[in-house]
């Protein structure tokens, strides 16, 4: 097992080079990297850094959905218990996108208490990210309609860290301001 501090910088690593040249939706198509960092940060911090597993899967949360990635690999190159939060926190992408939103929203309760804090620090970063006093007609749409999912998928996440409830709190009434 590697030492926390190279377990959660093996996993920026891998991250970044996995995520390379991808960009992440919402405000100035910031590179995909950003909105990795600011999971995992949102995780160190809601747990006072106590938990470098949590914090590496933070990182790596996106790279089996959107990354040739596997949960082998995870499993073998960090531990199990990260391939498997990453795990719990991959859509099936052969399914619509209606439809997974759906089962993320229905899902969310049965997940385990380390996966629900990074449902609710992506959600964070995610609604963050949709921001924006000057929002087209269609921006405006995404955001009434993420902000509403993310609601409720947060709501089966709720309990485990009080932090980041109220930071996701937070985010909402963010976007309700410049809606
Ligand atoms: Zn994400």
């Amino acid at each position: 097992m590697l030492s926390p501090i190279r377990l959660v910088s093996e996993a920026a690593e891998l991250a970044a080079r996995r995520h390379n040249g991808m960009a992440r939706k919402g405000r100035g198509n910031e590179p995909y990297i950003n909105h990795l960092a600011e999971v995992a940060n949102l995780l160190a911090t809601a747990t006072g850094g106590a938990d470098a597993e949590l914090v590496a899967a933070g990182w790596l949360h996106d790279s089996i959905e959107d990354t040739d990635t596997t949960r082998e690999e995870l499993a073998q190159r960090f531990s199990e218990r990260v391939a498997a939060l990453v795990a719990e926190c991959t859509d099936d992408m052969s399914l619509p996108k209606a439809e997974r939103r759906r089962r993320q929203a229905m899902d969310a309760p049965k997940k385990s208490a380390g996966a629900k804090l990074i449902k609710i620090a992506d959600k964070i970063s995610n609604t963050a990210a949709r921001i924006q006093t000057d929002l087209s007609a269609e921006e405006h749409d995404e955001l009434v309609d993420y902000v509403e999912w993310a609601t409720q998928v947060v709501a089966g996440c709720r309990g485990g860290n009080a932090w980041l409830d109220e930071k996701f709190d937070d985010a909402v009434k963010a976007a309700r301001a410049v809606l």
